[in-house]
């Protein structure tokens, strides 16, 4: 099967999509071949898998590949997470990887609640398209597209600068187990981040934890053990994690810091 090929293609069992096999006849010598790309596209970093036995080969530059890290805003920044309704995927390439200035107001995630209103209004970006990654084009220039996000064409702050900031303010409070869910921890998602939140409370002390009790977490889906033993609930959050260490604050800001380059919580 080549790229730009036409298939066939039926339906299997209720949803599922099956893919019989290209259509050769229609092959007009556009198709071509995929090719599984050996450097990231953004940062160049040599692609590998992050574990012995993976098959997935992932961009190992955690800590300052510009597409991680614009993702893992966006995707932090989401209503499972802290929720900042303000912080879409435009303004995540907006304050990680700018045209201008120079230096991004992100360089991780650890940045995000000192942003200041002086920091945005310079912001200058390309707007990507969400799925792809990729810059958008004007359709009638062929250029990228490029916006002030944050601010009005004689440089006051639009809503969307003042709404950011206040989204932020209002998601220091959100519970622990959210927060922790936030950080893009690889195998930690919201399960395993609630029995985190429960079991720990604050994020210095699952920083601190060692292997064998971060793999005795019940939902932690590295070694973990049968869920049958406490009869908690598996989601949503329990009332006691609120609150270890709200965002923002220096345990954060640590935990943030020190779980990128870091692909799992081993077990
Ligand atoms: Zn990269």
């Amino acid at each position: 099967m080549l790229i730009g090929d036409t298939v066939v293609l039926r339906k299997a069992g209720e949803i599922i999509p099956e893919i019989l096999g290209p259509v050769v006849d229609l092959r007009d010598g556009s198709e071509r071949e995929f090719v599984m790309p050996a450097n990231c596209p953004d940062c160049g970093s040599e692609l590998r898998p992050m574990a012995e036995g993976d098959v997935d080969l992932r961009c190992p530059n955690a800590r300052s590949c510009p597409a991680q890290l614009r993702e893992r805003i966006f995707y932090l920044a989401g209503r499972k997470c802290l929720d900042v309704e303000a912080l879409g995927y435009v303004a995540a390439t907006a304050l990680t990887q700018p045209l201008e200035p120079a230096e991004p107001p992100l360089r991780d995630e650890g940045d995000l609640f000192d942003l200041t209103i002086e920091q945005l209004l310079p912001i200058k970006s390309v707007v990507r398209d969400m799925d792809t990654g990729l810059p958008k084009l004007d359709p009638e220039t062929g250029e990228e597209k490029v916006v002030t996000f944050f601010a009005n064409l004689k440089g006051e702050p639009k809503k969307t600068a003042v709404a950011l900031l206040e989204n932020l303010a209002a998601a220091r409070q959100r519970p622990l187990a959210r927060i922790i869910a936030g950080l893009s921890i690889r195998h930690v998602g919201p399960v395993a981040a609630a029995a985190l939140a429960r079991e720990f409370r604050d994020l210095d002390r699952i920083a601190a934890a060692s292997e064998e009790e971060l793999a005795a977490v019940e939902g932690s889906d590295q070694g973990s053990r049968p869920r049958s033993s406490s009869g908690s609930p598996r989601t949503g959050t329990a009332p006691s994690s609120r609150n270890g260490a709200p965002p923002g604050s220096a345990s954060w800001r640590r935990a943030a810091r020190r779980t990128r380059g870091r692909g799992r919580w081993r077990g």
